[in-house]
């Protein structure tokens, strides 16, 4: 242990002096040597932790120092969800102590990956969207963008996912009970956020609003580290607090529990969050979280402004907000409470100041997802706001009326607050009206964005409609995730430049046929699947050959994802393998993976069949090693970090037209899968950047859809023409995989037959046929190997770098 130091070997240059990273070491080392041998993984995950993180908090310092002098312009990214997963192995990587890292838990007698995995996913989002936030904050970090991420800090998170007897079951995720080294307490950083009350003033546009309630918003920070720069961002994550931690006359009542129920009414703001398909009694508590994010993110950037310039006058030319979805829509009306009624300026000066910091990004166009709030509702919990978003809407529907005279159906349909039925506010219609860009996630959603749920937007304000396609961090999904295939890339890319400058990919595209890099690459695609193998075996007791086709779709579980289509194909594969036992099958592992909302029945549903189907094929002898079906419990970044490396095959099949962009899709290609996808989303750039010859596309297009629906689709004619999905809808439906319950999917297959409301049965025979094709391609192993490296040479332009800079171009307008 003594000589640890001067063994350490640098492969890469380090941007940290020498001594530093001997002293971070010497303090890992003498904290762990402490503790028993059982404990050691997980003491020597806190202490690096601690370590790095005392580190990351002087480039904190620095990054901050460095933006106040430079009085520089900075995005205040404001999200609901930020999936980061686990912190350690980024951290290291980004200090360049990963080699040393290992070297020293090597001595310790530890591998460096069982101390890794000690530590607890930061679970907080529930997938895409979450997880973009996430790789956006590593981005800015690694560009030097000054940006502060801000969101909630949920004590649970997202909920844990368990199976029992085939069923998904929640339960709490309790990812702070070991503590988190990460956090960075900010107890000056505390702000007043007021619930309900009553407004008071004279007839005047500046009031004055008395909350009913008040809670301390308290600031805990999460340090994100740039790679290859010292420059860091931060994740900003609010805690709610009681203005007084106990009431102490009751408690000295003896009445202990009333005495707390201030306390525990405030901490409630931070307990769980909300699936988005979530029940109505949680609802009056995520409009509190909602409005609870804006307020003090905004009284937070408000305050360092007013300390640096002295003046709001000039917010705009210094401040971005950046609203990921419309969930802290509530920030347009509480920064204009901020302006007009705290801080003096009039409407039309707070309005223009308003229009050019605000930016929003829409995430989908499914019309039942976009969030709307009932005006009774708002009326309790924040009356001024209500009022507010009153006054806009007057004044932009007076000025719809002038510019489209006697278009009374415009004017209804854009207006802030739907009036047919219970009044709600449209959260949409607000963010945009206040907004100077509004994104897009991918081409096709961008366009059909301005198409169709935002077209009249469009035609008022054609210019402030953009799209930008999302991507990925390569660093946690490509270096981190998949060591194997970033040793080769290093080998043959001259080095580890590509991790900041994905672009280099495409060095590889003249190479694809070239016999070594193709071994290289397979052979790190077999390392990830005996890893992925060994990791199933432990989770679920299951062998499964990583040598058989490994065809993976992990995501969320929803309907318009079509979970249920692959489970179709699995099925019908079944059937054909016991009808041609003899015929040359190419061997296939079905993996998935994912949460349902838990109010979500349909998609439970899906968990519950693939369970029973799963249970069904693995044990028929019949079948043996040609098909396998898998589904992993807890689908969360950390996992996805382990199951993404490991396929061939990448299951993109959403409706054309309902998946805004995908970014798991990016994640898969990235590693060499290919993909098996409906012309949908960002999978449409993805085979125009890539080929669509090393693409399986199947499927109606997003027109096609739309003209199926407008002409009145009958899923029952595909059932009647198909003896092939007929089989397998049957089986289904006989309980062929629930025979202790045959009806048991009776309205799964009912939805199926009547409604099909994702045209699952209209895409099933040419999905199959690509499905065919893929084991075709398969075979040929050269071919498939050509075809992986052309897909990973394509891959360049979804780093979320690229993303990163387009948004500081056009939307934010930062200075380059
Ligand atoms: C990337 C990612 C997602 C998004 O996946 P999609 O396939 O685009 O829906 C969801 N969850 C996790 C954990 C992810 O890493």
């Amino acid at each position: 242990m003594k000589t640890l130091i001067p063994r350490i070997s640098r492969k890469r240059t380090t941007s940290l002096p020498t001594p530093e990273i001997e002293g971070l070491l010497a303090r890992v080392q003498r904290e762990a040597r402490a503790t028993s041998t059982d404990a050691a993984p997980a003491a020597w995950m806190r202490t690096a932790a601690r370590a790095c993180h005392a580190e990351l908090a002087d480039r904190l310092h620095e990054s901050q120092q460095a933006d106040r002098i430079s009085g520089a312009k900075r995005v205040h990214y404001l999200s609901m969800e930020f999936l980061m997963g686990r912190a350690l192995a980024n951290a290291l990587s980004a200090l360049e102590l990963e080699d040393a890292f290992a070297q020293a838990a090597e001595q310790a007698g530890l591998r460096a990956a069982d101390v890794l995995e000690r530590e607890p996913d930061a679970a907080l989002g529930n997938g895409g969207l979450g997880r973009l936030a996430a790789c956006f904050l590593d981005s800015m970090a690694t560009l030097g963008v000054p940006a502060f991420g801000y969101g909630l800090r949920y004590r649970y998170g997202m909920f844990a996912q368990r199976i029992q007897d085939g069923r998904q079951v929640e339960a709490p995720d309790d990812w702070l009970r070991l503590g988190d080294a990460w956090e960075l307490p900010r107890p000056e950083l505390r702000f007043a956020v007021g619930f309900g009350g009553h407004v008071v003033g004279d007839g005047g546009l500046a009031r004055r609003w008395v909350p009913a309630q008040t809670v301390q918003a308290q600031a805990v920070d999460f340090i994100v580290p740039g790679h290859g720069t010292r420059r860091v961002a931060v994740l900003r994550q609010w805690q709610a607090a009681a203005q007084q931690p106990i009431d102490y006359l009751a408690f000295s009542r003896g009445e202990h529990v009333a005495a707390a129920r201030e306390k525990l009414e405030a901490e409630s703001l931070n307990w769980v969050l909300y699936p988005d398909d979530s029940t109505p009694a949680g609802r009056e508590l995520r409009l509190k979280q909602e409005f609870f994010l804006v307020s003090a993110s905004l009284q937070d950037m408000l305050a360092r402004h007013l300390e640096e310039h002295r003046t709001l006058d000039n917010l705009g030319a210094h401040a971005c907000v950046h609203l990921n979805d419309t969930h802290p829509a509530l920030a347009v009306p509480e920064l204009m409470r901020l302006l007009v009624d705290e801080h003096g300026l009039g409407w039309e000066q707070a309005w223009a100041q308003t229009q050019q910091v605000v930016s929003y990004t829409n995430h989908t166009l499914m019309p039942e997802a976009l969030e709307t709030w009932p005006v009774r509702m708002l009326e309790q919990l924040l009356p001024r706001h209500l009022e507010i978003v009153y006054e806009i809407n007057s004044r932009f529907l007076a000025q719809v009326r002038a510019r489209f005279p006697g278009d009374e159906a415009l004017v209804r349909r854009v207006s802030l607050v739907d009036e047919q039925g219970e009044q709600r506010v449209r959260m949409a219609a607000l963010s945009i009206v206040a907004s100077h860009h509004v994104n897009g996630v991918s081409a096709l959603h961008s366009d059909l964005m301005v198409q169709t749920i935002f077209a009249d937007y469009a035609r008022i304000w054609p210019e402030r409609f953009c799209n930008v396609t999302n991507g990925v961090t390569p660093r946690r999904w490509l270096a981190q995730a998949n060591p194997s295939l970033a040793a080769v890339l290093d080998e043959r890319l001259g080095g580890p430049g590509w991790r900041t400058d994905l672009g280099r990919l495409a060095q590889l595209a003249p190479l694809a046929g070239d016999a070594d890099l193709q071994a290289a690459v397979r052979a790190a695609k077999r390392a990830n699947k005996q890893r992925l193998a060994t990791l199933v075996r432990r989770e679920l007791g299951l062998v499964i050959d990583p040598d058989s086709l490994f065809d993976v779709q992990v995501k969320r579980i929803h309907e318009y994802k079509r979970q249920l289509l692959n489970l179709l194909h699995v099925v019908a594969r079944y059937q054909a393998i016991l009808a041609q036992p003899q015929a040359d099958w190419v061997p296939r592992t079905v993996v998935m993976a994912g949460k349902a909302a838990s109010a979500y029945v349909a998609a439970k549903d899906i968990i519950r069949l693939a369970h029973d189907i799963a249970r069904v094929v693995n044990s028929d002898p019949r079948v043996g090693e040609r098909l396998k079906l898998v589904f992993l419990p807890n689908y969360g970044v950390s996992l996805a970090e382990t199951i993404i490396p490991a396929a061939d095959l990448s299951e993109q099949i959403s409706t054309a037209g309902t998946e805004a962009s995908g970014t798991g899709n990016m994640k898969f290609a990235l590693n060499g899968a290919l993909t098996i996808g409906t012309w949908d989303g960002a999978n449409i750039e993805m085979a125009q950047a890539v080929g669509r010859e090393d693409f399986f596309i199947f499927g109606l297009q997003a027109e096609q859809v739309t003209q199926l629906r407008e002409l009145g689709y009958d899923p029952r004619l595909h059932y009647e023409e198909s003896r092939v999905l007929r089989r397998v809808i049957d089986a289904i439906a006989q309980g062929d995989f629930s025979p202790g319950e045959p009806g048991r999917y009776r309205a799964l297959v009912d939805a199926l037959l009547q409604r099909d409301s994702y045209l699952l049965l209209a895409d099933f025979h040419s999905y199959l046929e690509a499905q065919a094709a893929v084991d075709e391609a398969f075979r040929d192993r050269a071919g498939w190997d050509a075809k992986a490296i052309r897909n990973i040479a394509g891959m360049g332009w979804f780093s979320s770098d690229r993303t990163i800079c387009e948004y500081a171009r056009t939307i934010w307008q930062l200075p380059t």
